[in-house]
């Protein structure tokens, strides 16, 4: 058998705009872990998610990235990213990759997507450094299945599908409801501490 340390790293990334981070990244994110196996599992948040860019405003990256290192702290594995954060800009996930490989020499490296996103994975620049760099993970979301990219060799892992967005949330915050059991209670403080998202839900 080889020595541990010959076995090279086996890490996630699971790039978003994390406005807010929930329970269904959460439980993606620990399922994709489980299922492959991974040494690492990175949140990756995204600088300038440029494709969201003129269909609403976006939280500033550190607020963003506040939240994800709340949601994450105490969870074995999972990592808040920030090098897209530090590399400023627009954020684009062949970049991130480059930056992983080297600061991992040998790592296997897998880009972790929900459905909706792997749909779209053609319109992601330089798609197919993305795809020689890493392997794909899908995981599905609720609705119609997506039609995957058939010439994609992708993983598919199984995890519950929570009917959960980013943007239900934080319309649900803004209208005074609450979003307990939705985000991480740590998550919640530093929206109230922040006064992310407008109204604070009344008890
Ligand atoms: P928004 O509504 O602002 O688009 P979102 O909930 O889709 O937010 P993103 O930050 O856009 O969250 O998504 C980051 C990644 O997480 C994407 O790959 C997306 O498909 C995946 N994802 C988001 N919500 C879920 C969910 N409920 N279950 C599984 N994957 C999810
Ligand atoms: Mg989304």
């Amino acid at each position: 058998m080889l020595p541990a340390e010959t076995i090279p790293l086996r890490i996630g990334v699971f790039g978003g705009t994390f406005d807010p981070p929930h329970v269904g990244h959460l439980v993606t994110a620990v399922n994709v872990r489980h299922a492959l196996d991974l040494d690492l599992l990175i949140l990756m948040v995204a600088n300038v998610p440029w494709q969201k860019l003129g269909t609403r405003s976006i939280t500033p990256a550190a607020d963003r990235l506040a939240m994800v290192k709340a949601a994450v702290e105490s969870v074995d594995r999972l990592i808040a990213g920030d090098h897209e954060i530090r590399s400023g800009g627009n954020s684009y996930t062949a970049d991130t990759l480059a930056a992983l490989a080297a600061e991992y020499p040998g790592a296997e490296l897998f880009t972790v997507v929900g459905d909706d996103a792997a749909a779209g994975i053609r319109t992601w620049a330089r798609a197919d450094e993305v795809l020689e760099r890493s392997r794909l993970v899908v995981v599905d979301r609720p609705g119609e299945p997506v039609r995957l990219d058939p010439d994609i060799d992708w993983i598919r892992v199984e995890v519950p599908r929570l009917e959960v967005s980013s943007t239900d949330l934080r319309g649900r915050w803004s209208d005074g409801r609450p979003l307990d059991y939705l985000v991480t209670e740590d998550v919640l403080v530093v929206i109230a501490d922040r006064g992310l998202y407008g109204v604070e839900a009344t008890p």
